[in-house]
């Protein structure tokens, strides 16, 4: 099946290449979507959270972080055909966009860190656009300014390192506002690739 329900949660059955696949499409089709990965430990949130479990529930794909999604499915009698994660990706991402000339824009992590982990790829894939990054403590009334400076970035790809849930009910708050056609929760992903 294209999708495993587990624990209520709609989780894509895919792969790496399919799912970096997905998301330039969705670009390329201009159909906007919002990602988010998870683990058990999400799962975990989702359950003592309605408003994250029900922005799980919506956004458009849903893809299994780490091998604990795929044990349990197992358990459960059910089979995943890969971990999909974020830190995996990043990399295979950022090198699919470099190649295809589409741009990201990385929001979250304290100060500096989103720029250091956008140089890091820029020294990996000089092709790649950076279309710019924040860090993820600016004061609530500064909002309304970040979002539009990552719209008139022209990014078409957004990542959002606030953890988890901040990252995805903020994002699903604003994503009508919000111009990069698809948009991901990535937690932790920056302070991992500053170093
Ligand atoms: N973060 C942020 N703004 C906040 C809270 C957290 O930018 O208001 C960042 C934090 O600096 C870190 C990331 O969000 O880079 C959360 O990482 P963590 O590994 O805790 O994420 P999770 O385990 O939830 O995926």
């Amino acid at each position: 099946p294209d999708q495993l329900e587990f624990f209520g949660v709609a989780i894509a059955n895919t792969t790496m290449s399919e799912a970096i696949d997905w998301i330039v499409r969705r670009v390329r089709e201009d159909r906007p979507a919002t990602i988010a990965f998870v683990n058990p430990d999400c799962l975990n949130i989702a359950y003592g959270n309605p408003e994250y479990r029900e922005v799980l529930s919506k956004v458009e794909r849903v893809l299994p972080d780490g091998i604990g999604i795929r044990f349990g499915c197992r358990i459960l009698g059910t089979s995943l055909r890969a971990n999909v994660n974020g830190t995996d990706m990043f990399p295979r991402l950022c090198e699919r966009c470099a190649h295809e000339n589409l741009s990201l824009f990385l929001l979250g992590a304290r100060p500096g860190i989103a720029r250091q982990a956008a140089e890091n790829m820029l020294q990996r894939y000089p092709n790649l656009k950076i279309a710019g990054s924040c860090d993820g403590y600016f004061a609530p009334d500064a909002e309304n300014e970040i979002i539009e400076t990552i719209n008139r970035s022209g990014a078409d790809i957004l990542l959002v390192a606030f953890g988890v849930p901040k990252q995805e009910l903020w994002l699903w708050k604003h994503r009508s506002r919000l111009k990069p056609r698809v948009a991901m929760g990535v937690g932790g992903l920056f302070d991992f690739y500053s170093g």
